[in-house]
């Protein structure tokens, strides 16, 4: 709460963050900045960037990871060359995130299905929202006995949009990696195309899972 009383209220790229200190920026200099940022996913894909394994230490001479899921750093320091995108869009803060991720995002990635089209958080698509809350909150079988029926409302809470939708419907994304979650020889294909400015090139090999 504000001291006048009055509820804070902020988005998740507004939050403060500490600089980094001179040794990192110098570090980083000369090196292309990517970032990821998670929305309604479970973190899967992101942890499939991690299976790059030891595939990721040479990869950090050419690149340097600024906001990151991995870091909970929130807040984006400058331009970044490669935004990589986990999860739909299923809340307000998603969208501003998502679209203050653009803004600063030369090449935007959508990683895996959640991102790609909603996957399974948008199965509460099929039923609609007040059907998922009322089933979560009020008739769940794990509501402890006596409770009052309260569907949880704050000014500080997201609140969830109408349906869960793929990121490429409220932003325009570049490319596309496919998977639940994408294997990391996909993300690492992409990312050493990138970096060392060739073109995009992704097997089918490993995109297809027919
Ligand atoms: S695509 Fe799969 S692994 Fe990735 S966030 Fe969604 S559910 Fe998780």
């Amino acid at each position: 709460m504000t001291p006048d009383g009055a509820a804070r209220v902020h988005a998740s790229h507004e939050l403060p963050a500490t600089p980094p200190p001179a040794q990192t920026v110098e570090a980083r200099a000369g090196k292309i900045p990517i970032a990821t940022i998670s929305l309604c996913g479970c973190w899967g894909c992101t942890l499939s960037i991690l299976d790059l394994d030891e595939r990721i230490i040479p990869l950090l001479d050419a690149v340097t990871i600024t906001r990151s899921s991995l870091t909970d750093i929130k807040r984006i320091s400058g331009r970044c060359a490669v935004g990589f995108v986990e999860g739909g869009v299923a809340n307000e803060e998603n969208i501003e995130t998502l679209e203050h991720f653009r803004e600063h995002c030369d090449v935007l990635i959508s990683v895996g299905a959640c991102s790609i089209w909603g996957g399974i958080p948008s199965l509460r698509n099929t039923v609609g929202l007040a059907a998922c809350l009322r089933e979560a909150y009020l008739d769940s079988p794990t509501r402890v006995p006596g409770s009052p029926p309260i569907i949880p409302r704050h000014e500080e809470i997201p609140r969830l949009t109408t349906t869960v939708r793929p990121c490429h419907e409220v932003v325009h994304m570049d490319y596309f990696i496919s998977g639940c979650p994408p294997d990391g020889d996909a993300v690492f294909s992409v990312l050493s195309d990138l970096a060392a400015g060739r073109p995009v090139n992704l097997p089918t090999a490993i995109t297809r899972f027919d």
